[in-house]
């Protein structure tokens, strides 16, 4: 089955994206991951895409939308997937639906004092990428991964500016995919605003019934 994980950043599109995948067996696909994976080994994408993002601007569409194509055409996707950060704009939604349409659209709604509380407490892990909070979320010791002992660190793009400006193209630019995909009616909203714990508990519950649909 094939998810989209919708919604502001930090409303936790990484995180349920990542628990997602290790409960359904499903490959969790995430542009802004690849983007900093290529940035953190300095290929020839990553050095294009490194001054946008560390302003908090949005990669151009061909790029992104090329990367993910190629991307889903990878065997592992095709028994399905968990998309997290793609599509941000209407033309990668459209893009989206030409070539490997979703099934449902996680949208995880979070209120704008959520979003700013948990950006500036976010750290992530340099080796795995996985996310956490110095309040909500601190890993087991200070600045270690819990997972593979990577250090971390705080996103470029998690600085007041660049948060700023992220909203700003939330906002304007990737928000009106919410009626898009309501039309469509694959929108399936989500209460984002609990912690990790709680939000995962609910969406679990929301994902199996929605598998548990497609194979009745
Ligand atoms: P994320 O980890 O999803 O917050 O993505 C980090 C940054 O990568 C974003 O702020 C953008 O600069 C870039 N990025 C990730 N996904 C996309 C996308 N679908 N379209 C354009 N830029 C993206």
């Amino acid at each position: 089955m094939k998810f989209v994980f919708f919604g502001a950043p930090g409303a936790g599109k990484g995180t349920m994206a990542a628990r997602a995948a290790e409960a359904f067996g499903l490959p969790h696909i995430s542009t802004g991951e690849i983007f900093r994976g290529a940035m953190r080994e300095g290929t020839p994408l990553g050095l294009r895409v490194k001054a946008v993002i560390e302003s908090g601007g949005l990669v151009s569409d061909e790029l992104t939308i090329g990367l993910v194509r190629e991307r889903l055409a990878k065997p592992d996707a095709a028994k399905g997937w968990l998309l997290d950060g793609f599509p941000r704009t209407m033309a990668q939604a459209e893009a989206l639906v030409s070539f490997c349409p979703e099934d449902h659209v996680i949208d995880l709604e979070v209120s704008d004092a959520k979003v700013l509380e948990r950006l500036s407490g976010r750290r992530m892990c340099r080796g795995c990428g996985r996310s956490f909070h110095t309040v909500f979320m601190p890993p087991k010791k200070p600045d270690v991964c819990d997972d593979c002992g990577g250090e971390l660190y705080i996103r470029n793009d998690d600085s007041v500016d660049s948060v700023r400006t992220r909203l700003e193209n939330y906002r304007v630019q990737t928000s009106p995919l919410e009626a898009y995909y309501r039309k469509r009616g694959t929108l399936v909203p989500v209460d984002g605003e609990g912690s990790a714990d709680e939000v995962w508990s609910v969406l679990r519950g929301v994902m199996e019934r929605l598998i548990a649909g497609e194979k009745a």
